[in-house]
């Protein structure tokens, strides 16, 4: 019973370092360093009123609310 008692312990470790690797990649894929910023400068606003959390263009450093309308500055990051 070596072999399966090396393999519960062995699957798990390979398994949680595959879902690290895996998430890396996906986001440093996804998200790298300086291609947000090239791309398109995006920021992430919290409206004030209704609470809601959405992305716009940041070139006017201010955004209206795709719910309720109102004007809210992005989120310090
Ligand atoms: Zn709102």
């Amino acid at each position: 019973m070596i072999v399966s008692w090396s393999m519960l312990v062995l699957l798990p470790l390979a398994a949680g370092l595959a879902v690290i690797f895996l998430l890396w990649g996906y986001y440093g894929v996804r998200f790298p360093g300086g291609r947000l910023g090239a791309a398109g400068r995006e920021e992430i606003y919290r409206c004030a009123v209704c609470g809601r959390v959405y992305v716009a263009p940041g070139k006017s450093k201010i955004a209206h609310c795709p719910r309720c309308g109102s004007l809210n500055e992005p989120v310090k990051r």
